[in-house]
């Protein structure tokens, strides 16, 4: 039963199309994913059909149990909700491809893999999660996918206001909300909403975007989304954003067919027109001024061991060009991260808690380096560098369970275990056994 003061609000807002919303929160919701780069097709059959505002967004007509595809674990693609891919748009639209991006909001990654996909190998994203539980839900999601350009960070919105003043190109807000949008996918998001909720929601939005607006540029593009419908939450914020804080509300080019709906701030994803889950988005530019570009002054250095000349050429071997990669080890771990974002990255570690940087590289086990697991998840990985095994879906499962695998016939030590030629993970074959090295806080549980 959906709430009598929601139903009221919406009767207020939509007029006779209320109805209309009503009664699709009742039927069954959409299944969609996003491919990643790493294949070229689903090793599961389903009917699919495109998500017409992303070119690598798909609807599956049946939800598979995904968590028996072992493809979905080597982060081949994320299930994603289709109306929240529109921020692709936004950032086709505004954002350079080279840009400095800040996911504020970030756990547990569908918007952040979007961004990190889009920025590719030439721009940096600052994934970030305040609530400590979801930080590390949004690190293995980054790993999974792989593309190395992406800082992960657990840190109040404040410390970017101050740490890094008129930094960003553009900064995502996709701010915790009332949830109205996940009605038909959640009962507990109907449980939990009340007027009063969406009171507190609205003072945290606005304390959010008040605490990290001063990290975007003058001139930089600010995204704000939501997963509800009220006005409140949606375009009485990004007016506030735009009278207060001082920024232009921004048109979007979509095609009409999409059912996406201009409002006088911003764009609705409603479920009776969209063929997906309930979504807000303003993008708003912060209106030019005079300013004193970002710059990184006192930096201390960051903390690292040296690693010496003949280690370095056994983990650089590891990777297709090696030369794009700064490496850094701390403790007994070495981490790659783009050369090009080095000086960002090395002051980011400096003042940020940084989950993860880029990709675990290599681990130091005695006198020897082996490769991270994180290693075997990124696209920067050479997987000719090591031996292979192949598993079938049997035992590409019981690898990601942690199981004990078959000897192969194999050469002794680290194998890199594939399912239809993508890296699982690696073992180590010591002859009487095959040792799983698959990360225990990743695997597989209750099958
Ligand atoms: N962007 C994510 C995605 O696409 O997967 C979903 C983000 S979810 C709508 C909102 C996030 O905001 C949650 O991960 C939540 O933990 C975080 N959050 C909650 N309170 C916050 C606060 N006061 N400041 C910043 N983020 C907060």
């Amino acid at each position: 039963m959906l709430p009598v003061e929601f139903v009221d609000t919406m009767q207020q807002q939509l007029g006779a199309q209320a109805p209309l919303l009503f009664r699709a929160l009742e039927e069954q919701p959409v299944t969609s994913i996003r491919l990643n780069d790493k294949i070229d097709e689903l090793s599961f059959n389903a009917d699919i059909d495109e998500v017409p505002w992303h070119y690598e967004g798909y609807y599956l007509s049946e939800r598979p149990q995904f968590t028996l595809d072992p493809l979905l674990h080597a982060g081949c693609y994320y299930v994603q909700e289709a109306s929240s891919m529109l921020i692709q748009c936004a950032l086709e639209q505004y954002v350079p491809e080279d840009g400095l991006v800040l996911d504020l909001c970030a756990a547990p990654g569908g918007k952040a893999t979007l961004i990190s996909q889009y920025l590719g190998n030439q721009g940096l994203l600052v994934a970030n999660e305040v609530v400590r539980q979801r930080v590390f839900i949004l690190s293995e999601n980054i790993q999974k996918w792989g593309n190395g350009n992406t800082v992960v960070t657990h840190n109040a919105p404040s410390l970017f206001s101050e740490a890094m003043p008129n930094a960003f190109d553009c900064i995502l807000v996709d701010a915790p909300c009332s949830g109205e949008g996940m009605f038909r996918k959640d009962e507990q998001a109907i449980a939990d909403w009340s007027m009063r909720t969406v009171r507190t929601c609205v003072e945290r939005q606005r304390s959010i975007l008040d605490d990290v607006w001063d990290a975007l540029k003058p001139g930089g593009i600010m995204i704000y989304s939501t997963c509800t419908f009220n006005r409140h939450e949606c375009e009485e914020n990004a007016m506030w954003i735009a009278e207060e804080l001082g920024a232009d509300i921004l048109p979007l080019n979509m095609d009409e067919s999409w059912g996406v709906v201009e409002s006088i701030a911003g764009y609705h994803c409603y479920p009776h027109l969209v063929r997906g889950e309930g979504f807000y988005m303003c993008v708003l530019r912060k209106r030019r001024r005079e300013f004193a570009p970002f710059r990184i002054r006192h930096a201390k250095k960051p903390n690292s061991t040296p690693i010496t000349a003949e280690n370095e050429q056994l983990v650089r071997s590891w990777l297709y060009q090696p030369d794009n990669w700064a490496l850094r080890q701390l403790d007994r771990f070495i981490t790659a991260y783009p050369i090009r974002h080095k000086e960002i990255i090395d002051y980011m570690s400096t003042r940020f808690l940084c989950i993860s940087l880029g990709f675990g590289l290599a681990e130091e086990r005695g006198k020897h380096f082996a490769p991270q697991h994180s290693l075997a998840m990124s696209k920067a990985a050479r997987v000719d560098a090591f031996p292979q095994l192949e598993l079938d879906l049997e035992n590409a499962l019981a690898y990601l369970r942690t199981e004990a695998l078959p000897i192969p016939n194999l050469p002794l030590g680290l194998l890199l275990v594939t399912y239809h030629g993508v890296p699982l993970g690696f073992v180590k074959n010591v002859g009487a056994r095959c040792n799983n090295l698959y990360p225990n806080e990743w695997r597989i549980r209750n099958l």
